[in-house]
């Protein structure tokens, strides 16, 4: 994520910055990841359970294998310093390195980089499309309007340090490659991930492209501007429960056990009372 942009953004460029700060231990193994925080809090039940969950699902969605563990690294501070944004101007809040096969994620920015680290054990795409599809597949997008009037095709086919130097940029993947998953299912974009991978050239990338969807990227980018819905919900949720709405209140009600598979912590911010009829 992207302090003061509101934005995630991270991705496969991101280097190991971690200079004087060393790595945690890890201190939790589940089913498919190995965990070290940063925290010296517990890392609750329901943590750990969700994120076997979403590496289960993202393995089926981008069928990437699952007989490795994932390493994660959990922070709520201290992950910007193993994510080397700097030169791009933001100070990132997650960010997985396919070469050191790591990631580095808060709460917030953690299944946008499940989503990196799952699809680069197979390999990873161009930007516009690997970081479009680990906004797409978590996340509820809105497309600005005015965006509408942007071609993707321009943001296609460049390194790292080009794409993330254009701020439409990461709306415009995110929105496009959703439409592209509604259209056409995730399978031809797991093709595209397995044939024209970071560093292919913008020809090599528009012609495997246009060989696996049957149809150019200037074609479909036509349809998406005429077509595509402003909104799309997630693919890809584990929801937390709500056991009550009676139409003024949302009521949670949870065993504040940490080893309770339901309780989650900690939080990146603390638990809010917020009285909404004062905003
Ligand atoms: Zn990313």
């Amino acid at each position: 994520m992207v302090s003061g942009r509101g934005m995630l953004l991270s991705g496969a460029a991101a280097v190991l910055a971690s200079g004087c700060q060393r790595l945690p231990d890890v201190t939790y193994e589940t089913e498919h990841a190995e965990i070290g925080t940063f925290f010296d809090a517990p890392l609750c039940a329901g943590n750990l359970a969700h994120i076997d969950e979403m590496i289960e699902d993202l393995g089926v969605a981008l069928d990437s294998p699952l007989d490795l563990k994932h390493r994660i690294y959990w922070g709520v501070e201290g992950v910007a310093d193993f994510c080397d944004f700097d030169e791009f101007g933001f100070e990132a809040d997650g960010c997985h390195t396919s070469r050191a096969d790591r990631s580095f994620v808060t709460l917030s920015s953690l299944v946008h980089e499940l989503v990196h680290a799952v699809g680069q054990r197979v390999a990873t795409m161009d930007p516009f499309f690997e970081e479009g599809a680990a906004y797409a597949l978590p996340g509820h997008i809105i497309l600005d309007p005015e965006h509408l009037g942007l071609l993707p095709s321009t943001f296609v086919g460049r390194s790292y340090e080009e794409y993330l130097d254009k701020d439409a940029a990461s709306a415009v993947a995110t929105h496009f490659v959703r439409f592209l998953i509604e259209e056409h299912g995730l399978a031809p974009l797991n093709e595209l991930r397995r044939r024209a991978h970071y560093g292919s050239s913008r020809d090599r990338i528009l012609e495997v492209f246009d060989d696996i969807y049957g149809m150019s990227l200037a074609d479909l980018e036509t349809s998406w501007s005429l077509r595509a819905p402003l909104a799309y919900n997630t693919i890809i949720e584990h929801p937390l429960p709500v056991e009550q709405w009676d139409g003024d209140a949302l009521t949670v009600q949870r065993t504040l056990a940490c080893d309770d598979v339901a309780t989650w912590g900690p939080l990146e911010s603390g638990p809010v009372s917020t009285d909404f009829h004062e905003q």
